[in-house]
C-alpha cells in the first residue's frame, strides 16, 4: 500500500503485555499539517500508543509507517533523528539552566561530538533559539534559571526543546494537566501555531480544549478506536457518551 499523502500511517498495530492487549490491531493515519487529539478512558492504550511510536515499546505486531517508512523496528534516537518528537507527561527540563541554555542542548548537534553540556554556540544555533523562543512566549525569560519559570512555561520550554529538533510530526501526552486557565488558553494558541508547520498528536481530556484545537479526534477504548471524525461527531456518538464523555 502507498499512503505517500499520511504523514502517519499505523496499521494493524498490536502489543500484548504478558497476553493482555494494551494496543490490539489498531489502524490510525494522520494527515501532513494535521492536529490530531486522541480521547479516550484511563488504561485506553493511548500513552502506550505513543510509546509505540517513538519506539520506547515495541510492538508485537502490526505497521507504523512515517512518511512511508516502516519504524518499528528503528531504535528511538534514529526515530528522534527521523523526525518524531514526543513529549512525555512529566517535563524534563534541567532546572538549573536558563531556558537559552536548556534551548541550546536540544539542538541535534549539542548532543554528538562534545555531549549535551559543552559545544560551542553557532550563530545558526542562537537564531534558532530566538524564534522558538517567541513560539513559545519566554522570550524574556530568555536568561531565567528553568527552575523559576511557572509550571506552565516549564511545559512550554519541554516543547521549545523538542521544536529544536525541528520534527515533523510532535506528539504531546496530556500537555494542560496543572496548568491555569491562562496558560491552557496560550498553550491552545501554540499549538495551533505549531500545527501550521508540522503535524501534531495530543492525548488530552479537557473537552474544552479538545474542542478548540483538534482538526479531527479520535477516540480510543480497551486498545482499539472506538470511534473518529470531528470533535461534534464523536461528542454525540452513544459509544463515546457511554465508555467515556457519559461519567
Ligand atoms: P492511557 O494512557 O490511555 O491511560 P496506557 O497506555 O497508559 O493508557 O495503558 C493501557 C493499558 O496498558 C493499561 O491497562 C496499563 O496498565 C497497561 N500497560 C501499559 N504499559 C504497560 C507495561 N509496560 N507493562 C504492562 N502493562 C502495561
Ligand atoms: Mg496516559
Amino acid at each position: 500500500m502507498s499512503n505517500t499523502d499520511f504523514v502517519l500511517a499505523v496499521e494493524d498495530l498490536t502489543v500484548s503485555f504478558d497476553g493482555f492487549k494494551a494496543i490490539d490491531a489498531l489502524t490510525l493515519y494522520v494527515n501532513r499539517g494535521e492536529l490530531r487529539v486522541i480521547i479516550g478512558p484511563n488504561g485506553a492504550g493511548k500513552t502506550t500508543l505513543l510509546d509505540l511510536i517513538c519506539g520506547k515499546t515495541r510492538a508485537s505486531s502490526g505497521s507504523i509507517k512515517f512518511k512511508n517508512k516502516e519504524m518499528t523496528k528503528m531504535q528511538e534516537h534514529k526515530i528522534v533523528r527521523a523526525g518524531i518528537g514526543r513529549k512525555f507527561q512529566t517535563p524534563s527540563i534541567y532546572e538549573n539552566l536558563s531556558v537559552f541554555k536548556n534551548l541550546e542542548v536540544s539542538f541535534p548537534r549539542g548532543r554528538s561530538v562534545f555531549g549535551a553540556l559543552s559545544f560551542s554556540c553557532t550563530d545558526e544555533v542562537k537564531a534558532r533559539i530566538q524564534s522558538i523562543v517567541e513560539e513559545i512566549g519566554l522570550k524574556d525569560q530568555l536568561h531565567t534559571e528553568s527552575g523559576l519559570l511557572s509550571h506552565g512555561q516549564k511545559q512550554w520550554l519541554e516543547i521549545g526543546m523538542l521544536l529544536m529538533q525541528d520534527p515533523e510530526l510532535l506528539m504531546l501526552d496530556e500537555p494542560i494537566a496543572g496548568m491555569s486557565v491562562r496558560e491552557r488558553e496560550l498553550t491552545a494558541e501554540l499549538l495551533q501555531r505549531i500545527a501550521k508547520n508540522r503535524s501534531l498528536i495530543v492525548i488530552e481530556h479537557d473537552m474544552e480544549f479538545v474542542k478548540r484545537i483538534a482538526d479531527k479526534v479520535t477516540v480510543m477504548h480497551q486498545g482499539k478506536i472506538l470511534a473518529e471524525g470531528s470533535m461534534d461527531k464523536v461528542q454525540n456518538d452513544p459509544k463515546v457518551i457511554d465508555v467515556y464523555l457519559g461519567h
